[in-house]
């Protein structure tokens, strides 16, 4: 490694796709071929100019990017302190930031000579944006989701079935996101030769974490250069909300290397992070362990049984983290914290009053966590957090928690 790399966070995974002790391709002996090929096409891709031009192409022109940094102004004189500052990715088709990962995925696909796509969703974003691009490029999609959430999330159903896909409710197990990840695992293996697995979040077998944190990092890229306009320099604080953890990566990741900012990502605490496992905390509440191909931080039981999890905000419900977040956690680059329900519940009310934005539930525990420091801090300090979903999709569950019938 170059002399000047040795010192940088950036640089990971390694060879064999290894964020320190996290990571790696824990995938059985018949995937290994199709995540060696996929490794070395996305590679290929990778310093390709000519993919990189279409990306752009459709970020501009399809997604609506660059979305806007924009200053809180209300909301930070109300908390008396730092200024917040939200980077937008609401705003993006969609949405949400899901998109962004999506449409890499399956440029991608194409340039292999793919025509089938196979997605697997929790609360179904990642369901509706695979969908979403699917249509566009008049390619098959076959979307598995655990029996229970096809139920619960019956409007994002709708949508992917109006988008043309085909939604696959898994019985299998407990019918959860995790029997629906090895539906998904078991349909590529017998689908190798047209099929492409287009996985939503930083987790999966080598190389999916690294390679939808390239896709996401357009986030951090364009708050940096945003930034710079608006303040002439880096913020000081950044901040985002971890379900899988891939729109906390795409803001943190082009920060790395610039000590001066300080990172937190913000996991979903549920009714609190305590033995009774009613949070979505991985990192904070977990233990390492293997699951969906990666060694890292996941809710388990004593004996080792992956736990569901529970949160307010269906959108964070992953059972583990993002093997990148792990290393970053033990390494001290980045600090994690937890939300509960009821904090991001207010700070969702206080945005909406405020600043006229109806956030998704999930930044919203990100946005609760801005609310807890900016008042202590000083008045240049600067903080930037992720927006990466509006919360149309969230009015129910909102009015339910506060008491409401609509
Ligand atoms: C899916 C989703 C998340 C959680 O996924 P990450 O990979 O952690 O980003 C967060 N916010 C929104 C709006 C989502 O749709």
């Amino acid at each position: 490694m170059p002399e000047d790399l040795i010192n940088s966070f950036m640089t990971g995974p390694d060879e064999n796709g290894r964020f320190g002790d996290f990571g790696g391709r824990f995938v059985s002996e018949t995937l290994m071929p199709l995540i060696l090929e996929l490794e070395q096409q996305y590679e290929h891709a990778k310093t390709d100019e000519s993919f990189w031009a279409e990306m752009d192409h459709l970020w501009t022109h399809y997604v609506g990017r660059p979305s806007p940094l924009y200053f809180a102004e209300r909301l930070t004189d109300r908390l008396g302190g730092a200024k917040v500052y939200m980077k937008r990715d609401e705003l993006n088709h969609t949405g949400a930031h899901k998109i962004n990962n999506v449409l890499g995925q399956i440029l991608l696909a194409r340039r292999m000579g793919k025509s089938r796509i196979i997605a697997e969703t929790g609360a179904g974003q990642h369901g509706v944006a695979t969908a979403t691009v699917c249509a566009k490029f008049g390619l098959r999609c076959i979307v598995y989701m655990g029996a229970h959430d096809v139920e619960r999330q019956s409007p994002n159903v709708f949508r992917m079935r109006l988008l043309g896909a085909e939604v696959v409710p898994v019985t299998s197990g407990r019918g959860t996101l995790k029997d629906a990840m090895n539906d998904a695992l078991r349909d590529w293996v017998t689908n190798v030769r047209d099929t492409f697995y287009c996985i939503g979040t930083v987790a999966g077998p080598h190389p999916y974490p690294a390679m939808v944190r390239d896709f996401q990092s357009i986030i951090g890229k364009e708050v940096r250069r945003q930034m710079l306009e608006a303040e002439g320099r880096l913020p000081d604080t950044l901040v985002a909300a971890i379900g899988g953890g891939s729109n906390a990566m795409g803001l943190f990741h082009p920060f790395l290397d610039d000590p001066d900012v300080a990172i937190v990502g913000v996991e979903a605490g549920g009714k609190g992070v305590d033995e009774k496992m009613e949070h979505c905390a991985s990192l904070t509440g977990g233990r390492p362990g293997v699951l969906h191909g990666n060694r890292t931080y996941l809710l388990q039981d004593d004996d080792g049984q992956i736990l569901e999890g529970y949160s307010i905000s269906a959108g964070l419900d992953y059972p583990g983290i993002g093997p990148e977040h792990s290393w970053l956690h033990d390494v001290g680059r980045a600090t994690y914290v937890s939300v509960t329900d009821a904090e991001a519940l207010e700070a969702f009310q206080l945005c909406c009053e405020m600043e006229g934005i109806i956030p998704a539930l999930e930044p919203s525990h990100a946005l609760a966590h801005v609310m807890r420091m900016a008042p202590g801090l000083p008045r240049d300090h600067v903080i930037c957090m992720n927006m990466c979903g509006r919360g149309d999709k969230d009015i129910f569950t909102v009015a339910r928690a506060l008491g409401h019938d609509i």
